[in-house]
Parts: structure tokens; sequence; C-alpha cells
């Protein structure tokens, strides 16, 4: 659980009136350490009070939108969603297993990619940068291992 983090600014600075289902959905995305799918989320959320699964559908997407949560892609159809990068959340490359389709956060220094000089000088606009790294886990690893045996 983040300790920084304060769900209900984070919607105010990004102009979203707080209402308790998007915070209930920042909170469930903010608290986790590894970026989660939709059914994680509405499966979380549902433990404690019933939602419709098109309402958390439709607040991912303003989320989004607005810059407060990311959608880490797959490669295919999958997605994830992890809290945006903000100001004691750096940008941070994730790792993709596609044995088990578990997405994992790596640490910000995992990776360099320095990007910000080339956006200097780049004509157009930069937003965002996604890095995914795809592979197989040490789990999935360690069964594949096994089964060749
Ligand atoms: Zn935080
Ligand atoms: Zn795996
Ligand atoms: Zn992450």
């Amino acid at each position: 659980m983040c300790m920084h983090c304060d769900y209900n600014e984070i919607l105010n600075t990004a102009s979203l009136d707080p209402t308790r289902n998007r915070l209930r959905v920042l909170e469930v995305i903010g608290n986790n350490s590894f970026p989660l799918s939709v059914s994680d989320i509405h499966d979380t959320l549902e433990r404690t009070t019933p939602i419709n699964r098109v309402t958390v559908y439709r607040i991912l997407d303003l989320l989004v939108e607005k810059g407060v949560v990311d959608r880490i892609s797959t490669g295919g159809r999958a997605a994830y969603y992890g809290l945006a990068p903000n100001s004691h959340h750096r940008a941070h490359p994730h790792f993709y297993c596609t044995a088990c389709g578990q997405m994992d956060c790596l640490d910000p220094g995992a990776l360099n990619v320095e990007f910000r000089r080339f956006a200097d000088t780049f004509p157009g606009r930069i937003d965002k940068l996604e890095m995914r790294l795809d592979g197989v886990c040490k789990n999935c690893l360690k069964r594949e291992l096994a089964n060749e045996k």
C-alpha cells in the first residue's frame, strides 16, 4: 500500500470529481504492487461492495484518458492497469510472462532508456514511453524445466 498517494488529490488534480467508485477503483490499482486486469479489479471491488463490470470499464477508460492510470498492453488483446507515473512514482518497465500472463513492475532503474533528450529535439510531443519486456517468469520456467525431465 502506498503511503504517499492521496487518491482524492490525484483525482482533483485531474479535474475529476472524487466519486466513491472512482476512488475505490483507484485505490485497488494504487494499493497493488503489480498491474491488474479488469477482472482482478472487478473481483477485488466485489469483495466489499458489488459494482457493475461496465461501470469499472467506464471508470478505467476515464482514468486512462486523464492520465491518472496507465493501460499497459500485453501485445495481445489483454491489458493491465497500473498507476500512471506521478511525483513519487517513477516511470518503470514491466515484465510480461507470455506463459501465465502475469505482469510485473520492474525497478525504475532496471532498464535505462533515456528519451528526454530525444524528446527535446522531436518536432511532435511525446507523452509516454511504454517499456515492456516479454518472456517467461521464473515459476513458469521452473515448470517448463520440470516437464522436460
Ligand atoms: Zn503513491
Ligand atoms: Zn509465468
Ligand atoms: Zn508498474
